[in-house]
């Protein structure tokens, strides 16, 4: 073994953290959970998701055999639910295709949905020991600093060709699960993308940023991220019992596909907010508006949108059974028992919250 991986194995058996799926290697199943969650979240933020995932799923047979809705519940609140239902998807297809045994074959890996070439190399290292490489973004921005990596590895090819290439020849024989987890680790705790901690750097004298003297200057970013600010509108409805309207996104849509919200409208270019209160009553749920009041607004950010999300409580004309696929009567006892994305978890609790302070009846 060269001396950089030496120091680097020496330094991750000593520092690393003590993280739940960390004690759950020898699982295939347990990896590629923890992988998907972890891409655009923080360590922090998937613990309690994980520990409470495993616990309802334990194994890629189980993940198989529940409904979406059940899958979706577990992870309301993680965000990207694309994640979610590719998780599912692909437990169904190991499940039936490959005798619930999830592959080691890098081909058979790569065939199931979510799983692109980072996740193959962290189920193939980590869970099979192969030679796999790794490339996510603390990988990157390690590599990219070792090797004075030029190029913005975002958007150029032969950058990213040059980092997987320098992934690959990293790897120690024998021991490329825990180089990778070694080097992902590093990015995390000491080569940090605004303050790498170089002075304890356990791979100093290997660094080519570090000997000329900015690091930080690598990666080589150079997009800067373009925002859409959207506005939508949900509304509130409720039926003599006071209960609220709830209606199933379809499972097919990219955003949200499949979780519960309140009726739910994006204004259109020169829509007024009641128009399109007006409509996001009758698309969503096929509910005639006859009266209206704002009681809410929450801002969220998903990718590269920007969303204010205005909250109306509204009266209907004419209804006994709301005309959308999908659809439940809940409290705030019950909302519980829908997946629900963060959002609408936050615009329900306002509604709720408005009902304690006495809100006039519309
Ligand atoms: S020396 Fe500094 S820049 Fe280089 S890998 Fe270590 S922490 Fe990162």
């Amino acid at each position: 073994m060269n001396d950089f991986a030496e120091k680097l194995l020496a330094w991750f058996a000593g520092c690393k953290r003590d993280l739940p799926w960390r004690r759950l290697q020898h699982d295939p199943y347990a990896v590629w959970v923890s992988e998907i969650m972890l891409q655009q979240t923080t360590v922090a933020a998937v613990i309690p998701f994980y520990n409470k995932w495993m616990a309802r799923f334990p194994t890629v047979q189980s993940l198989a055999e529940a409904p979406l809705d059940d899958v979706l519940k577990h992870w309301a609140g993680l965000g990207y639910y694309a994640r979610a239902r590719n998780l599912h998807k692909g437990a169904g297809l190991v499940a039936a295709e490959f005798g619930g045994v999830v592959p080691s074959d890098p081909k058979q890996l790569l065939s199931l949905p979510g799983i692109g070439r980072y996740t193959a190399g962290a189920i193939l290292s980590i869970a099979f020991n192969q030679e796999a490489p790794i490339l996510d973004a603390n990988v990157i921005r390690v590599l990219s600093r070792l090797h004075a990596v030029t190029g913005d590895p975002k958007t150029s090819v032969a950058t990213q060709v040059v980092l997987w290439r320098l992934a690959e020849e990293a790897l120690p024989l024998g021991r490329a699960g825990e180089f990778n987890e070694a080097l992902m680790e590093l990015g995390a705790l000491v080569c940090e993308a605004g303050a790498p901690r170089c002075g304890t750097c356990p791979v100093s004298e290997h660094c080519a940023a570090k000997r000329l003297g900015d690091p930080t200057s690598y990666p080589q970013f150079t997009g800067v991220k373009k925002w859409l600010d959207v506005e939508d509108v949900s509304v509130a409805v409720r039926n003599a019992a006071r209960e609220v309207l709830l209606v199933q996104r379809s499972p097919e849509l990219a955003l949200w596909g499949g979780l519960w919200e309140l009726p739910r409208a994006t204004r259109q270019d020169g829509e007024s907010l009641e128009g399109c209160v007006a409509r996001a009553a009758y698309e969503g749920a096929g509910l005639n508006v006859c009266a209206m009041s704002p009681f809410g607004v929450v801002k969220h950010v998903v990718a590269n949108r920007r969303i204010t999300l205005h909250g109306f409580e509204i009266a209907a004309l004419d209804f006994l059974e709301p005309k959308a696929a999908a659809w439940a009567w809940i409290t705030p006892e019950t909302r519980g028992n829908y997946a629900l994305a963060t959002p609408q978890v936050k615009l329900t609790d306002l509604l709720f919250a408005s009902d304690t302070q006495g809100r006039l009846e519309l």
